[in-house]
């Protein structure tokens, strides 16, 4: 850590339970730097080193908790930054108590510790309540399994995919866990509402990869999952979310501000299934359409070119129409009276269809699966990685591509994506 000199720095002291809360402006802001100058205080659960000094970039929205009472130094300007007194930090740690108890009743039961699901609408915080949940389960040691099922706002940085990553350290200050691989699967929209019998089905595939993984090892064993999930919790966006509960045989479900939900989660989901309602912190910040299409930029742009803290150099290179074997999951529904006898719209909701290439290619994510064939098991298979397509020569029948590896393009079947990356670079 580099000591900020403290001429242009503003001082703040917080008293114990108090928190920090910062906004960095979005677009071509400076970022703003913060210290911890005395006491002890986290970032949604992530301990700060006293003299340390960390950057939040532009659009960054953080509250620094204190549990004993610290100083903090900022340098730069932040577009708001005050002390809030009143924050559910004490409920969330007494979740984390809770949660933390289960793990030990399985520890000596010997058997699967608690799959924890974080519910609720958009903007309450389920993303940083699983954070905090995740930090101080590592804090004492555990190793769970973080499962993302938010397709606008995935925690792994790549929209339109699921994840799930073993956590065995507190993530970064700025939130980011130390996940190298991922597992990752296709969905090909940030729509939730694409094609739910599709995000179904990645459910299931996720569902039985986390109980692989949880059985390969007794301490994730006894850690547990914790599953975030997509704020859409009406009509198929709560089925979907219903689905999710049983599938991976969820034990606690931890409901974030809305009543409405508590209750239907209450009457819909198995006895055996705890439900809990939270208030949400109101440091949570709203984001308007505006805000979550720059953050899905933002994240896009990390994958290919890293951050300020380490950055990464891909690759453009041109491929041959020819070269590319490109599908789509999902065909167009079709009235009945035109399906082929035997088929129904269903079955189409989960076939894959190849995309011939052309210029409506143009800037979109192609996820690049482990799958080598095109076959049933394609839609099911993880992802290695992604690409996207920065031109379309339809002349000389070529596109160029940005890619984190250099060429040639590893073999395998590329899955289209809807979501479109605008470079700003
Ligand atoms: P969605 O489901 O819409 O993705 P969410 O419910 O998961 O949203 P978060 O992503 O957790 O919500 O929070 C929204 C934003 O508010 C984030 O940028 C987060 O860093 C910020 N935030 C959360 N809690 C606080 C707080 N106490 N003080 C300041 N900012 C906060």
């Amino acid at each position: 850590g580099t000591k900020t000199p403290s001429s242009d720095s503003k001082e703040y002291r917080l008293k114990p339970e108090e928190e920090l809360r910062l906004e960095v402006a979005e677009g071509k802001s400076d970022s703003v730097k913060l210290e911890l100058a005395q006491g002890m205080a986290e970032i949604f659960g992530t301990e700060l080193v006293c003299g340390n000094s960390y950057s939040f970039g532009p659009g960054s929205k953080l509250a620094v908790f204190t549990w004993h009472g610290c100083t903090l130094s900022i340098k730069g300007t932040p577009e708001m930054a005050y002390v809030a007194r009143d924050t559910p930090m004490i409920i969330y740690l007494n979740t984390h108590a809770g949660v933390e108890t289960l793990r030990k009743r399985a520890e000596k039961a010997e058997k699967r510790g608690p799959v924890v699901m974080l519910a609720g609408p958009v903007d309450v915080g389920k993303s940083t309540v699983t954070r905090i949940l995740l930090n101080y389960a590592t804090r004492m040691g555990r190793s769970p399994l973080y499962v993302d099922l938010d397709v606008g706002q995935s925690g792994f940085g790549i929209p339109g995919t699921i994840g799930a990553s073993l956590v065995e350290q507190p993530a970064s200050p700025d939130g980011e866990f130390a996940n190298k691989a991922p597992l990752l699967y296709h969905y090909g929209s940030s729509n939730m509402g694409a094609n739910p019998k599709f995000f179904k089905e990645l459910c299931r595939v996720m569902a039985d990869a986390v109980q692989k993984r949880l059985d390969a090892s007794k301490k994730v064993k006894y850690s547990g999952a914790l599953i975030n999930t997509a704020g859409w919790v009406k009509d198929e966006g709560y089925s979907c979310l219903l689905f999710a509960v049983t599938t991976f045989n969820v034990d606690l479900i931890i409901v974030l501000d809305q009543e409405r939900l508590y209750n239907e989660l209450v009457r819909d989901v198995p006895p055996s299934v705890h439900v809990v309602y939270q208030p949400k912190s109101a440091g949570v910040v709203e984001r308007s359409k505006r805000t979550r299409f720059a953050s899905r930029m933002s994240r896009l742009r990390n994958y290919f070119y890293g951050n300020f803290e380490s950055t990464y150099f891909p690759h453009t290179f041109d491929v041959k129409f020819s070269d590319l074997r490109i599908f789509k999951i999902g065909a167009p529904v079709v009235p009945k009276s035109c399906l082929p006898i035997g088929m129904t719209n269903e079955d189409a909701e989960m076939k894959l269809v190849q995309v011939a290439p052309s210029k409506e290619l143009l800037n979109h994510m192609l996820s690049l699966s482990h799958a080598t064939v095109d076959d049933e098991k394609t839609i099911s298979t993880n992802i290695r990685g992604f690409i996207y397509v920065t031109n379309v020569d339809v002349e000389r029948q070529t596109v160029t591509i940005l890619s984190p590896q250099p060429r040639p393009l590893p073999d395998g079947v590329l899955l289209w994506s809807d979501v479109r990356f605008i470079d700003a670079n």
